[in-house]
């Protein structure tokens, strides 16, 4: 028998504001209305605030970030291109395996699961490249199984110094609406999200932001695609409709999720995750255990991955949160299952929904077997949130 409220600290879906939830009951609409624009052409204009984008589409495709991955290379990419590719974790593994499903001449650059994007490597193997074979760099900003987020500004900056003209594909799915991410300033060409991470709803949407330079490449692009084809939707869009059948209730979500994050504003948002992620952090430390990620300029404010020590099961930590506690946490994916287990901290949260995940894991540690002093974390994260530091934004954030 489950008493109460059961908790939500897994990376996406994350927890869903009830004012969106409610925006989202409303009756079912015909998408072929007169009026059906007025809905949804003021959500590209949203979206892109977010992406920092002023000359990059927005695109929502039913789906959730893999199908927006699928989506973006099937648009730009033709078989048999060769694209540059680091494999650090759970997401940056599936994403190549999908880039070679689909038929691309992966050159992938292996890293330890905890390290971020190689940016040295990948300059050195953009400076190899004299004949421009490469035709696409991919990064995931935020990977999401090692709480690792990498420099997507330094991966332009080894385009640029290379004088490299390849797209720059970034995989924001943990990152978009959370994190500082820089479409426009980083000459994105082509980000990815998913609806139920930063942006707070459910799963459905695939949402893409493609600069002008990747519609230019979907011109020539000959990979099949059908369904997810980007000349169709946007000659739909272009008067806010769609080419099919639009998940409508995520639409009315959205609105008021993009309102949300507007009258917080995207640098307090980004402000708050970092000080949440920071009090999370102080509580680690606390336990004397150590994050997957590596270094600290690694840390991601968006979800913590733990390692716990040798000799306990991070599943059976799962198990009594969820089973005990009423908790979930995300667990350890490929091969850090059983040694890690992970708390999502994005979206919509604040103090005490983190004091909340840290003094359940702090239990569920506890009883696991992990020696630990009960209290230690919750009272240093109570420490760092008690002290109102960083209540103003700490991360450099370009003018809005
Ligand atoms: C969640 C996530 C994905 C997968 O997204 P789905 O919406 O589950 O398809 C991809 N990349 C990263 C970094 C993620 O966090």
């Amino acid at each position: 028998m489950r008493t109460g409220q059961t908790h939500l600290f897994i990376p996406g879906p994350t927890n869903v504001p009830e004012a969106v939830r409610q925006a989202m009951n409303v009756p079912m609409q015909d998408m072929h209305a007169a009026d059906f624009w007025d809905l949804t052409l003021g959500l590209f204009e949203g979206v892109k605030s977010v992406l920092r984008t002023e000359t990059g589409r927005v695109m929502f495709f039913p789906g959730s970030g893999s199908g927006a991955w699928e989506a973006a290379i099937t648009n730009t990419l033709s078989p048999g291109d060769r694209v540059l590719m680091a494999r650090h974790g759970q997401f940056s593994a599936l994403w190549v395996e999908m880039a070679k499903r689909l038929g691309l001449d992966v050159e992938v650059i292996d890293v330890p699961w905890g390290a971020g994007v190689p940016v040295k490597e990948f300059s050195r193997r953009l400076g190899m490249d004299t004949r421009d074979e490469i035709r696409a760099v991919f990064v995931t900003h935020n990977e999401t199984a090692t709480g690792v987020t990498s420099d997507v500004a330094a991966v332009r900056r080894a385009l640029d110094e290379n004088f490299h003209d390849a797209l720059l594909f970034v995989d924001g799915v943990s990152s978009v609406a959370s994190l500082d991410f820089q479409m426009d300033a980083w000459q994105v060409d082509l980000v990815v999200t998913g609806s139920q991470k930063g942006l707070m709803l459910p799963a459905g949407l695939g949402i893409l932001g493609v600069s002008e330079k990747a519609l230019e490449a979907a011109r020539t692009a000959t990979m099949r695609r059908a369904c997810f084809e980007f000349a169709d939707m946007l000659a739909m869009n272009a008067d806010g409709y769609f080419p099919y059948t639009p998940p409508t209730q995520l639409f009315h979500g959205l609105r008021r999720s993009l309102d949300l994050i507007a009258a917080e504003g995207l640098p307090g948002v980004i402000a708050r995750h970092r000080r949440l992620a920071e009090g999370v952090r102080r509580a680690i430390a606390a336990w004397g255990l150590p994050l997957v990620a590596e270094h600290h300029t690694l840390y991601s404010d968006t979800v913590s991955a733990i390692r716990v020590p040798s000799g306990i099961d991070a599943r059976e930590v799962l198990r009594i949160a969820y089973e005990d506690f009423n908790t979930s946490f995300g667990s350890g994916l490929g091969p850090l299952a059983g040694k890690v287990f992970r708390i999502g901290h994005l979206g919509d949260l604040n103090e005490g929904m983190c004091l909340t995940a840290l003094s359940v894991a702090e239990m569920a540690l506890y009883r696991a077997g992990v020696p630990l002093q009960l209290g230690a974390g919750v009272g240093a994260a109570q420490a760092w949130f008690a002290s109102g530091a960083e209540r103003r934004p700490s991360v450099r954030i370009a003018a809005e």
